[in-house]
């Protein structure tokens, strides 16, 4: 009887940036390398695409993410021939966890961050908070953090109205969207672990 083991794995997206960190614990780096050893060109081709990006947030934590970057990093977690139509289609809905309108923050609190509505949303084991605030007669702002290992490969999608934006979040997770026509907002979250699709919110 055959068994696969650890070493026989390719290496997935977290296991890659922690390995990258040097955050894993000395058994997994060594299957890690291991598997590297095998050798399998795809896991080494993931390293080296996701090495550089991490290089370039590093040399540059203020600036954006080379979008040919960004997409190269997507691609190499997400080979084409692996998603299919039905996964593509899969998406989890996020679960509001707090909401500034149904539960009103302490007038201290209100003070200090304004009249902004505030939303909390988890997606599986990332977190999304999100400030909507009114701007004109018919527009509205959205600011938000995406807690996630890496926010720099998330993009953040509002259909709102029919006009369709996205928003990148920056290294520290924080994106923002100015101009936004009021209404239902829909908001989708695509990321390396998946996309995530947010009830929609009356803004
Ligand atoms: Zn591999």
């Amino acid at each position: 009887m055959t068994r696969s083991g650890p070493r026989d794995r390719h290496l997935d997206f977290a296991t890659t940036l922690d390995y990258l960190d040097q955050r894993l614990e000395a058994v997994r780096g060594r299957e890690v390398e291991e598997h590297l050893g095998r050798p399998c060109p795809v896991c080494r081709e993931k390293l080296r695409t996701l090495g550089g990006l991490l290089e370039t947030m590093r040399r540059d934590r203020t600036g954006e993410v080379p979008a040919h970057l960004h997409q190269r990093a997507l691609d190499v977690f997400t080979p084409r021939e692996q998603v299919s139509p039905v996964r593509r289609a899969l998406e989890t809905l996020a679960e509001l966890v707090f909401d500034s309108l149904t539960s009103p923050l302490p007038a201290a609190v209100r003070r200090s961050v304004g009249e902004a509505r505030r939303l909390r949303f988890r997606l599986g084991g990332h977190a999304l908070e999100l400030e909507i605030e009114r701007e004109g007669a018919a527009t509205v702002s959205l600011r938000g953090v995406l807690a996630a290992a890496d926010p720099a490969l998330w993009t953040i999608e509002v259909l709102a109205n029919g006009e369709r934006r996205t928003a990148r979040p920056d290294a520290n997770g924080e994106f923002a969207l100015e101009d936004v026509p009021a209404g239902t907002l829909e908001l989708a979250v695509n990321g390396p672990s998946g996309r995530f699709r947010l009830p929609a919110i009356e803004g």
